[in-house]
């Protein structure tokens, strides 16, 4: 007998992926496509609609294809999305502007002024962080940089909501990527007036927000074609990919915290209702109407651990490759037989500026404490070490926020290394569960489809479906040792943020002097 399968859709900002899964959880095909991101000006880092949506239909038809010559039935389309995207339409329905990704810097100015101004309490309403990132601040450069496109535009909208536009030509967004603009108010579940009012934009020039398991069907002939679907193919709009991945990897609970890190990481625990910060330090997103994701994202993940690879083991890395090893884990090697605390030097990991906790563009990295006696061994322990006691400090702000972790869930590129799942474990002083993840934000939104669809009942079974792959119990004299270098990650963190300033004013003048 034929099974009936989902298909569900991420839209990422490197590419668009796309999986095929069965109720069981079980993977039915896979396919990627990549799309170039175009930095047209030196922060401008934007993608092209047409290129994206173009990709999906590409990748879609040999998911389709192997999952008819495997028997089965597409029962329905999920969605996830990058966060943050925006796009100016015209009254035709064509793009006036390239999809803006959270990456996009061109809003410094106007963020600075914003968090010096209302900001504060517009993130109080909307849960999300005053930050070049936001929609919010990029309507506030559009307004007073580009007014052409600021008065020609018709729409306002998000990657998915393009996507939505062009299969069922309706202008709809989820309440997970409204709440992700910076405009949309978390209590109402709707506009926000004073953010629209600050923007100058209307609500009519917003699509309607509706849930995440919004559903919608009655593709035109045309695009059913296209795609390989039947027309009356149920289709749910979904969440965001931040939301989606905690779903995806089980950590759905109260308590449950995923801890993710790639070549950013984040850190995010479903609540029952919206909850945001005093000091402004974490996210809210919805992922449904009565489950809502706190947490941070950080900039520097595994980027520092790539960093270091290439600028203080260049030789280890060649000779890994020639060897056919992964050189991570030579360096996983080296930082092995370096005690817990990298003897006494501490690594502050702001390589890329950072968001969570102090979301301040402008933080460089540092080395505390290096002395004669370091060398590069020490050095590379002590990236590891940074990365995670900058995780750390976004728990701390978790838990000031009410939240009482009861398991760790972590995933991302980084859990393939044992002695940095270890260091997680003695630094965050808990046991870490390592989940059989794999796409989670697409197991996320095919989960969420499911449930819709009344494939599963509860949405928070998928726990029973992810396996544990790997757990790691803290050691206690490893804890001892980061206990006594926590205290002074968290102050200097603090204290160096007006000093990053400077430096970064004075990198800048670097920059315009070699330009
Ligand atoms: P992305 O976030 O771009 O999807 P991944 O989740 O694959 O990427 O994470 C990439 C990061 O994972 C790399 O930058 C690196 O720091 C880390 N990583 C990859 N392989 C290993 C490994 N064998 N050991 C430790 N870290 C690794």
């Amino acid at each position: 007998m034929s099974e009936q399968v989902v298909i569900a859709i991420d839209i990422g900002t490197t590419s668009t992926k796309i999986l095929a899964y069965d109720k069981a959880g079980n993977t039915w095909a896979e396919e990627e496509q990549e799309y170039p991101l175009y930095t047209p000006h030196p922060g401008w880092k934007e993608q092209d609609p047409e290129e994206i949506f173009q990709a999906l239909k590409a990748a879609l038809r040999p998911v389709l294809k192997a999952v008819d010559e495997k028997g089965g039935i597409p029962g329905g389309v999920g969605f996830s999305a990058a966060m943050h995207s925006l796009i100016a339409m015209d009254e035709s329905g064509n793009p006036l502007t390239g999809s803006l990704t959270w990456a996009d810097q061109r809003s410094v100015e106007e963020t600075e002024e914003l968090k010096n101004g209302e900001g504060h309490e517009i993130y109080l309403r909307t849960g999300t962080p005053i930050h070049p990132m936001s929609p919010l601040t990029k309507l506030l450069w559009f307004r007073k940089h580009d007014q052409d496109t600021f008065e020609r535009a018709s729409k306002w909208i998000s990657i998915k909501e393009y996507v939505f536009y062009r299969l069922f030509d309706r202008y709809i967004v989820d309440y997970s990527i409204a709440s992700a603009t910076g405009l949309f108010n978390l209590e109402q579940l709707d506009w926000d007036e004073k953010a629209l009012e600050l923007t100058g934009v209307s609500k009519e020039q917003l699509s309607d927000p509706v849930p995440t398991t919004h559903l919608v069907s009655g593709l035109n002939a045309e695009n059913a074609k296209e795609l390989g679907l039947p027309a009356d193919i149920p289709f749910v709009i979904g969440a965001s990919d931040g939301v989606l991945a905690n779903l995806g990897v089980g950590a759905i609970d109260p308590g449950s915290v995923a801890c993710s890190i790639g070549t950013s990481g984040a850190i995010r625990t479903v609540v029952s209702k919206p909850s945001v910060d005093p000091k402004g330090r974490i996210f809210c997103y919805a992922l449904t109407e009565d489950q809502w994701v706190i947490g941070g994202p950080i900039n520097n993940g595994g980027i520092t651990f790539r960093w270091a690879r290439d600028n203080l083991f260049p030789d280890i890395k060649q000779q890994a490759k020639q060897a056919g090893r992964d050189p991570y884990d030579d360096l996983a090697a080296i930082a092995s037989k370096v005690k817990p605390g990298s003897d006494g030097l501490l690594f502050f990991p702001y390589l890329t500026g950072e968001r969570a906790p102090y979301w301040n563009a402008d933080t460089k990295g540092v080395f505390f404490g290096l002395t004669l006696d370091h060398s590069r061994d020490q050095m590379i322990r002590s990236v590891l070490e940074g990365v995670m006691f900058q995780m750390y400090t976004v728990v701390i702000a978790l838990i000031e926020a009410g939240v009482e972790p009861v398991e760790f869930r972590a995933n991302g590129g980084f859990a393939r290394s044992e002695l940095w799942r270890q260091i997680m474990a003695d630094i965050f002083e808990t046991e870490i569960m390592v989940p059989e993840s794999h796409q989670s934000s697409c197991m996320g939104a095919a989960w969420l489809t499911m449930y819709k669809l009344g494939m599963v009942e509860r949405l928070s079974g998928i726990k029973e479906l992810v396996k544990t792959k790997v757990k790691h119990e803290p050691v206690k004299a490893n804890s001892d040792a980061y206990n006594k270098l926590k205290p002074l990650f968290i102050r200097l963190a603090r204290d160096l943020q007006s000093d990053f300033e400077v430096m970064a004013d004075i990198q800048r003048q670097y920059a315009e002097e070699q330009a």
